[in-house]
């Protein structure tokens, strides 16, 4: 049976901690399917479409073009389960960084297991030298002028400086 991973977040933008988890998340997947959380009333900084072709500018950069044809990335605005089962997905992957990342996800894990318990969530470890990176700093250092080339795919870089320079 074809191995799909479901792999939510908001990805605004990808960041390097994003890069390392999907990477992960191949070597165990046939298929990811990158599940973009989009919400009415709450602004991102990069549009669905832009964050659509920052993930798949990075993973090309990353993992080369036919990983690449693994990765999928979606929209949704739904439970992360009805998506999951929406696509056919068998695993829920999070990444994790500190406990606290843990406490929440095990809340997470524990309550999308009895609402779908055909779902398995899957815990990767942040890599060591990636597990500070959270694209709401990102974002801020981004917006404050700061250079945030250190954290992200090379990919993403340029369109980071672009968008905050072009919301002054
Ligand atoms: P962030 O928390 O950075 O705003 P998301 O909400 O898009 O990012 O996170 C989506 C998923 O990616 C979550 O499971 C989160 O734990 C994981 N993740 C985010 N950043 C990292 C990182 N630096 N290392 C490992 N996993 C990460």
């Amino acid at each position: 049976m074809k191995r799909i991973a479901l792999y939510p977040g908001s990805f605004d933008p990808v960041t390097n901690g994003h890069i390392d988890i999907l990477r992960q998340t191949l070597a165990l997947a046939d298929e990811v399917i990158v599940a973009i959380g989009v919400h009415p009333g709450k602004k991102p900084l990069f549009s669905f479409e832009q964050r659509v072709e920052l993930i798949h500018a990075a993973a090309r950069d990353a993992f080369g073009a036919v990983e690449n044809e693994r990765i999928r990335v979606v929209a949704f605005s739904n439970l992360v389960i009805e998506v999951a089962r929406a696509e056919g997905a068998q695993y829920l992957i999070r990444g994790l960084r500190d406990g606290t990342d843990l406490d929440y996800e095990m809340q997470m894990a524990g309550m999308n297991g009895t609402l779908a318990p055909e779902i398995q969530t899957v815990f990767l470890p942040a890599s060591p030298t990636s597990r500070h990176i959270t694209a709401t700093l990102v974002r801020q250092i981004a917006q404050m002028g700061g250079n945030a080339a250190a954290f992200v795919p090379k990919a993403v870089a340029g369109p980071l400086a672009e968008i905050v320079k072009s919301g002054d």
